[in-house]
């Protein structure tokens, strides 16, 4: 028996917890439950995470947690429980299979059959923030080694395990060349200790285009916070219903399961929702845990129960369906059919078979760091360039100097373009005239000098080379 944690969570989050357990218990899981509360009741009482510390100890010590949606109510500074929990808990993958139920579930792509791999706790969701001028905003994408390298590693295991042919990386890394550079690097690096699973690179503007057009040419796709946030809910739909997928978020020591719906509070206590999406995240729970052959048995009885037509609202279609069922009699009608499979779908196979191999990150011995320039980012107002870059000089001491000034990334000083837009965040980039290396006090008494001159500095950045290789991006048009 494996003791997990549960919460029912707000809407239709209790009738679909309800009828999954009842499918696990009748499927035979080895699985005893502690209940949590989680979500809109918590949040209210005053609780802006929506979950007590208490609740945090259970979560801790049972490690696997199977969580309903909950309702994050609007404004007042609450925070989303699913951030906090996938961070406090280092639950650094996000896993979610997209498969086409096809002809049973309208979609336009019968054949997809994808699973998005999504890197769960960096890039722009670090959420760190700073307005810095009257009309710039800054938001830092923070990607990081250990970062890329467990997610990209486990989307290989992933495709080891599960038996699947290829692994698609997707990045920007044509504008971001250091941070979705990182990714792509570190992907290529790893794919080499996979020879057996084919894999790719695509661009992820092209590579989104395909997959909503071709997904069908796609496999297991792993790629960074933001693009799976948005990618994964685009697989979701086109392979049919948002309401039918799960996810699984993976950590070192804990994992949380879910569906990838919300609470649907329209469609709370009439039971008339769809357990499918948090169902699947239950089948995935127990593959994590080693249940194999109840994860079998309880999908293959699922694709049975939709190939008979026996469907939920959201699917429900006339001349395709048989019989429209509440939540409660879909999830019997899955329970009469354990121990059968599919005909027309493809019936699943999960065979036992050896553990993921998800090694601890290993620091790298330290690389040679060493400061080459420093980056003033200056609020001023004025719209010239040349006029900036001329009290800017004036700020030329201790063998540096100004060697270039962009706007919003793009080049305007030398030789900028009048038509180039400009706002009043400025970059000014300083070097030694000679070339050399310099230290941070030489930052120090630059920055001493704008104060002195009334230069507005909001903030710096060190250009640093890592081994010798400039670690930095060059101006655009520089
Ligand atoms: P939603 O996913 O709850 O609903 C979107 C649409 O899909 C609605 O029309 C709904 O009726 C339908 N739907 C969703 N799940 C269904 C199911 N299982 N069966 C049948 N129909 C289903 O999204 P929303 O309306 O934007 O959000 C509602 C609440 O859920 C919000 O408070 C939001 O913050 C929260 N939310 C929670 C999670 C989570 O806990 N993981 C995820 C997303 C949204």
């Amino acid at each position: 028996m494996t003791r997990i944690t549960i919460a029912k969570g707000d809407g239709i989050g209790p009738e679909i917890m309800d009828a999954t357990l009842a499918v696990l218990k009748a499927a035979g899981a080895a699985l005893e439950y502690d209940e949590i509360e989680v979500g809109e009741k918590v949040y209210l009482s005053g609780n802006t995470s929506g979950i007590a510390a208490s609740s945090w100890d259970i979560i801790r010590r049972n490690k696997v947690f199977l969580k309903a949606p909950i309702t994050t109510p609007q404004g007042g500074g609450y925070k989303s429980l699913n951030v906090t929990t996938r961070k406090f808990l280092g639950l650094y993958s996000n896993v979610r299979p997209c498969l086409s139920l096809s002809p049973y579930v309208a979609t336009k792509h019968p054949q997809m059959d994808v699973v998005i791999i999504r890197e769960n706790e960096e890039d722009l969701y670090a959420g760190i923030e700073h307005q810095q001028t009257d009309e710039v905003i800054q938001c830092l994408k923070l990607i990081s080694r250990p970062g890329c390298e467990k997610i990209v590693r486990y989307a290989f295991e992933y495709a080891r395990a599960f038996g699947r042919k290829k692994v698609t990386c997707f990045t920007k890394d044509n504008i971001m060349k250091q941070t979705d550079g990182l990714f792509h690097k570190v992907f290529d690096e790893i794919a080499v200790e996979y020879p057996e699973i084919e894999n790719e690179h695509w661009i992820i503007d092209i590579g989104a285009a395909k997959l909503a057009d071709t997904p069908e040419a796609f496999d297991v796709i792993v790629t960074l916070n933001l693009y799976g946030d948005v990618l994964s809910d685009v697989a979701a739909q086109i392979a049919g219903s948002v309401g039918m997928a799960g996810s699984a978020n993976i950590g070192e020591s804990c994992a949380m399961f879910e569906a990838i719906h919300g609470s649907a509070p329209r469609r709370a206590g009439q039971d008339v929702a769809n357990p499918s999406g948090l169902l699947q995240g239950a089948i995935m729970m127990l593959q994590h845990l080693g249940q194999n052959a109840i994860a079998e048995k309880i999908q293959n009885a699922w694709l049975k129960t939709i190939e008979d037509g026996i469907h939920t609202y959201d699917i429900f279609k006339e001349g395709v369906s048989a019989q429209k069922v509440g939540t409660q009699a879909f999830a019997e009608a899955i329970i009469a059919r354990l121990g059968q499979k599919p005909s027309v779908l493809k019936a699943v196979e999960y065979r036992d078979g050896a553990p993921m191999n998800l090694p601890s990150y290993k620091r790298p011995a330290p690389q040679v760091k060493t400061l080459h320039g420093v980056d003033l980012f200056v609020h001023w107002a004025g719209t010239s360039a040349d006029t900036l870059a001329e009290s800017i000089q004036k700020l030329n001491d201790g063998g540096l100097q100004l060697s270039m000034i962009t706007n919003r990334g793009i080049k305007v000083w030398p030789e900028g373009f009048a038509e180039t837009f400009c706002t009043d965040h400025w970059r000014c980039r300083f070097k030694m005239k000679d070339g050399s290396e310099l230290s941070k006090a030489h930052i120090i008494g630059l920055l001493q000098q704008a104060e002195a001159h009334g230069i507005d500095v909001v903030k710096t950045e060190n250009l640093y080379h890592f081994d010798g290789t400039p670690a930095y991006s060059l101006g655009q048009g520089q």
